[in-house]
């Protein structure tokens, strides 16, 4: 079957490599969507609800986790040339742990820039953005970082369902607006509850369109 007649979502996937650093990178092959934002986010919830399984991202708020890219792909390829996964998901580190040591900080920044600007394959990083919070200091810090290394990014609210419903075509607003003059960021705000499920498949067929593929379904 080929490649594309494979629904990319509602399909397992698997994690393949944790990247504590730039040499451990997977050669470059299928095209990359990042997923980055500050921890207790929802990043993983987040990514295990699109792809439908409990356990593929860790949910872990131990501060200090291990700080590594963490790979995964569609489950199914025979890993020759010709049957390159369509796509890889790669989980970015949380950032702003208040307890952070300055080394830490730094380890991260250094490792994420490095990937940022090197890397040809990453089509878009998804910057996750806690609904009761809004955009903080820290996210702004990377948010120039993304636009420093020219990387296009796309906001993407997270847990709606802690917000009234009202609440969230506003805070969508507020938030386009908030980055409205940044250059590398994508001016459409998407809202996503990882619990209700609300956004997901918004957020699916983005990322499908993002990688070239035409619907994830
Ligand atoms: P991470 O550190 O960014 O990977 O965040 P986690 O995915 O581990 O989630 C942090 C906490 O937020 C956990 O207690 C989750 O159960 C909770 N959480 C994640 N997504 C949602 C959501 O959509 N709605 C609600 N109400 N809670 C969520």
């Amino acid at each position: 079957m080929p490649q594309t007649e494979k629904p990319l979502f509602g399909h397992p996937w698997i994690f393949i490599r944790g990247v504590p650093s730039l040499n451990f990178l997977p050669p470059e092959g299928p095209l990359e969507v990042a997923f980055a934002g500050r921890s207790n986010v929802g990043k993983s919830s987040l990514i295990n609800a699109l792809v439908g399984q409990k356990g593929l991202a860790r949910t872990s708020n131990t501060p200090g986790r291990t700080q590594e890219l963490n790979y995964f792909v569609p489950d199914g390829y025979s890993g020759e040339a010709a049957d390159l996964p369509p796509m890889a998901i790669v989980d970015m580190p949380g950032y702003g742990y208040a307890q952070a040591p300055k080394e830490q900080v730094d380890k991260w920044t250094k490792l994420v820039f490095d990937y940022l600007r090197g890397r040809a394959t990453l089509k878009r990083v998804y910057v996750l953005i806690d609904s009761r919070h809004g955009i903080k200091k820290n996210d702004e810090e990377v948010l120039t970082l993304l636009d420093k290394a020219a990387v296009s990014y796309q906001v993407v609210l997270t847990k709606t369902d802690k917000i009234k419903a009202p609440a969230v075509p506003k805070l969508l607003a507020e938030t386009a607006d908030k980055i409205r003059k940044r250059p590398a960021a994508y001016p459409a705000v998407l809202s996503t509850s990882s619990e209700k499920g609300d956004g997901l498949d918004e957020l699916r067929q983005a990322i499908a369109e993002t990688v070239g593929i035409a619907s994830w379904k």
